[in-house]
Formats: structure tokens, sequence, C-alpha cells
């Protein structure tokens, strides 16, 4: 344990680093496309610089910790079709973390996950577990709405994906659900079809995730509820409700 911390740490700390310096490159690139050719730098600045990236390190980073160094992302291409990033919402200290595949129009345009039509089927079936949304917590896979609703690229996944893992680090969820192909492939790295890895639990990083499918996928394929319901079902056996 106390040698995965580390090794966290040290992820979270490179992390780091690599946001100072790309925030670094970007103002200096800036400066000299405004004119600068210079600047003062004393001893005050190179202690100043070498503080950087380094605050709070030792204490666990919070969903707001991750949330600020977002900031405004523009990490991969969808940022330029997107009305604004979904984070996620919900419950920090949340047992139990609902990760779906990326925002949709309704979730676009609100800022918050899981808001139009699938989001009020995810909410009765929440209903149905005993749960409400204050008890959980749910994010995607990545964080702007794809063009269009079309699937998340892999480039586009795997820019995003550090952020969700960090997330879900923050929470300390005792049970992921992974609603879709995109959110149970990316979570267990795994190729089989959603079809095939629902129905039973597997593990990201020592956490059960039960796989199940996308309410998306339920709207249009209203017989596979029943299956949803099952895989729910042992969820709430695990939770004890
Ligand atoms: N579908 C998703 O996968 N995520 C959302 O937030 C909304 C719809």
């Amino acid at each position: 344990m106390a040698a995965e911390n580390t090794k966290l740490n040290k992820e979270r700390k490179d992390h780091a680093v690599a946001s100072v310096l790309n925030d670094v490159g970007n103002t200096l690139q800036f400066m000299a496309d405004a004119g600068c050719r210079g600047f003062e730098c004393d001893a005050s600045h190179h202690d100043m610089v070498h503080n950087w990236g380094d605050h709070g390190l030792d204490r666990p980073e919070s969903l707001n910790d991750i949330r600020r160094e977002l900031k405004d992302c523009r990490r991969c291409g969808l940022s330029s079709k997107r009305t604004q990033i979904v984070f996620g919402a919900g419950c920090e200290q949340a047992r139990l973390v609902f990760v779906g595949e990326g925002p949709g129009y309704e979730e676009d345009k609100q800022g918050k996950p899981f808001v139009g039509a699938a989001g009020k089927l995810l909410n009765r079936i929440l209903e149905a577990m005993h749960l409400s949304r204050e008890d959980i917590y749910i994010c995607n896979i990545v964080k702007c709405r794809p063009p269009n609703n079309r699937n998340p690229k892999p480039e586009e996944i795997s820019t995003c994906v550090p952020f969700l893992e960090r997330q879900i680090r923050a929470i300390k969820p005792e049970f992921i659900c992974a609603l879709g192909k995109f959110a149970a492939q990316t979570l267990l790295q795994a190729e089989k079809p959603i079809s095939r890895l629902r129905g039973q639990f597997h593990e990201y990083q020592g956490i059960p995730v039960m796989p199940t499918y996308h309410p998306a996928y339920l709207l249009r394929n209203p017989g596979s509820k029943r299956d949803v319901w099952n895989d729910m079902q042992q969820l709430m056996k695990r939770l004890g409700l």
C-alpha cells in the first residue's frame, strides 16, 4: 500500500510538473509573440519557480484540485466544438461511481452529466436501487461532447482518461458501474463486447467494477432492461442495499 501511494504521488507530481511546464511554455510563447525578448530574473524568482507545481502534493487530491487543473481544457480536438466541460457531479465521498461515455447535447448545454433522456432513465434505475444523485458520483470517459454524439476517438479518450482516473482516486469508491461499451472497455482495458463484460464483477485498480448496458442503449432496446436490473441487483447486494 505504501509503495502504491509512493507510485501514485510520483505520477501526480509528474503530471503536475508536466502541466506547469506546459503552462510556462504557453506563457513564454505568448510573450515572445507579443515581442518580449527578456525579463528580470533574480533569486526570489528562482525560489518561486522551484516551488511551482509542488503545492499540496502531500495531501490527497480533491475533485476541486482536479477541476482547477483542467481549467479551460484545450488538450484535444473536442474542445473546439464543445459548449462547456462536463466534469462530473454528485457526492465526493460516494460509495458508488457511475462512468458513462461522454456528454450529449443536453449535458453540453447544462454542464452536468446525464441530464438528457438517458439521464432520466438513469434516475429511474437509481430510484429502483433506493439511491439518489446525491448518494453517488457520475462522470464520463470524455468530458467534452463529441460532435453530433459520435463515438470518442482513441486519442480523445487517452488524453481525457487520466483526469477520470484522478477523480476515481480522489473519491475512492467501493464500487464502479461502467455504463456501456466505452466505459467498460476503457476502465477494464478489455476488447470484449459489453454483452460479454456485463453481468459480473471485474476490477479497476482494486475496485470492483460492474459493467452494464448504457441507458441510451436501453432506450433503443428496452428488452435489455431485465439484464441491467440483474446487474444493479448484484451491485445492491454488495452495497448492502
Ligand atoms: N451519455 C453519457 O454517456 N454521458 C452523459 O453524460 C450523457 C449521456
